[in-house]
C-alpha cells in the first residue's frame, strides 16, 4: 500500500517548524529519520496532510555533556547514541539498549526524539528514559517546557506533546561513581520488538541498593517504572525480601495480551527480568531463582 496524497515541507529553522505545527495542528505530522512514520501513513494508519520535514535542522542533532548533565538533540540517530563515548561514558544503559533497538538500516535512520515522540509500549528507548530520571525538553508558540520521562509518555503512542510542539532534546543525570545498570530483553528475534524487557539503573552502596529504578517495557501501555523495587532498597536482599518484590510486581503490572504472548507469560518474564536484575547488579548468584520464588 502507498499513503494518502500529502503535502510535504522542509524546515528552514525550528522557528519556522513551529509556524507550519502551529498553522496546521494535528493534519500536520513531524518526520525525523521516517522508520516509524513512513511505514504507518504507508499502511495508512495514518494520513497527515502535511509532513514537516526538521531533517535539516543542525541544532537539534548532538550530543554534549556539561557538568553532571549530559543533553541529547531530538535528531541524534540510533547509530550515534550507540558510538558515541560520552554516552558510554555516562549513560552506558544507553548504549547497552540501543544495541536491541531494531536493526542497523532503521539505527542509521532512526532518531531517539522520534523513538521518543512515537511511544510505542514495547520500545527500549523510553524505558531507558525512566530508569534514567531524563528530562524531555519541548518547544512550542507558547515557549520551552521540560517534561520529567516519568509525566511524558501517557499512553500507547501517546505523550505529553501537543501536535504544536517538537521535541528539541534529553537531558540524561550523569551517573555516579556506584552507579550500575541493567538492561535486558525477551524478543523473538535480536532486533524485533521485545516481549517483555527491564532497563534499570541503580546505586549499590557495599552489598545494598541505596537506589534502583526498574523500568519494564511492553508488559503496559507506557513505561513502568516498577515500585516493588522500593522494597529492595537500603536493605540487605534475602531471597525471602526479593519473593516479596516480585510478588508485588506481578501485583502492579497490567500487561496486555496479544499474538506474542499472554499477560501471565509477560507477568512471569518481568519477574525473571528483576531477578536477574538484582542477583546481577548485587554479584548475588543465590538470589537468581528463575522467577519462581
Ligand atoms: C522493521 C522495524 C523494526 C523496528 N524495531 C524497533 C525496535 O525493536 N525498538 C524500537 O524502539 N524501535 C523500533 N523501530 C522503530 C525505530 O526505532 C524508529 O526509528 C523510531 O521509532 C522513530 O524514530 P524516527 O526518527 O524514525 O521517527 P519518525 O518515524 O520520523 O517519527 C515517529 C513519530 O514521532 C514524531 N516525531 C519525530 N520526531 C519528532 C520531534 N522531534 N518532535 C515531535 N514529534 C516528533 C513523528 O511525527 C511521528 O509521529 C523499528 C522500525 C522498523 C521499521
Amino acid at each position: 500500500m502507498k499513503a494518502s496524497a500529502f503535502s510535504y515541507a522542509r524546515a528552514t529553522s525550528v522557528a519556522n517548524a513551529l509556524e507550519l505545527l502551529t498553522a496546521h495542528g494535528d493534519r500536520a505530522k513531524v518526520l525525523s529519520g521516517g522508520q516509524s512514520l513512513m511505514p504507518a501513513m504507508n499502511l495508512r494508519l495514518i494520513s497527515p496532510e502535511l509532513i514537516v520535514d526538521i531533517g535539516e535542522l543542525a541544532e537539534l542533532r548532538g550530543i554534549a555533556v556539561s557538568g553532571c548533565i549530559l543533553t541529547i538533540g531530538a535528531l541524534t540517530r540510533h547509530v550515534d547514541l550507540q558510538r558515541s563515548p560520552d554516552v558510554a561514558a555516562h549513560a552506558p544503559l544507553l548504549t547497552e539498549a540501543i544495541a536491541h533497538v531494531a536493526h542497523p538500516a532503521i539505527r542509521n535512520r532512526g532518531t531517539i526524539g522520534g523513538s521518543l515522540a512515537h511511544a510505542d509500549p514495547a520500545s527500549e528507548l523510553p524505558a531507558c528514559m525512566v530508569a534514567l530520571s531524563a528530562t524531555i525538553l519541548v518547544r512550542g508558540p507558547k515557549g520551552e517546557r521540560r517534561i520529567a520521562a516519568g509525566d511524558f509518555f501517557k499512553g500507547i503512542y501517546e505523550t505529553a506533546l501537543s501536535p504544536d510542539e517538537l521535541l528539541m532534546a534529553i537531558e540524561l543525570p550523569v551517573g555516579g561513581p556506584n552507579s550500575a545498570h541493567f538492561f535486558h530483553e525477551f524478543a523473538r528475534r535480536h532486533g524485533d520488538y521485545a516481549i517483555a524487557g527491564l532497563a534499570a539503573q541503580a546505586t549499590v552502596d557495599g552489598d545494598a541498593f541505596t537506589e534502583l529504578r526498574l523500568a519494564f517495557f511492553a508488559v503496559g501501555d507506557r513505561p513502568v517504572l516498577a515500585s516493588a523495587a522500593n522494597r529492595l532498597v537500603d536493605v540487605r536482599v534475602t531471597p525471602a525480601i526479593l519473593s516479596e518484590a516480585s510478588a508485588a510486581l506481578a501485583e502492579e503490572l497490567n500487561p496486555q495480551e496479544d499474538h506474542q504472548a499472554s499477560a501471565s507469560m509477560r507477568r512471569h518474564l518481568a519477574k525473571v527480568l528483576m531477578q536477574r536484575c538484582v542477583s546481577t547488579l548485587l554479584g548475588r548468584s543465590d538470589l537468581n531463582t528463575g522467577g519462581v520464588a
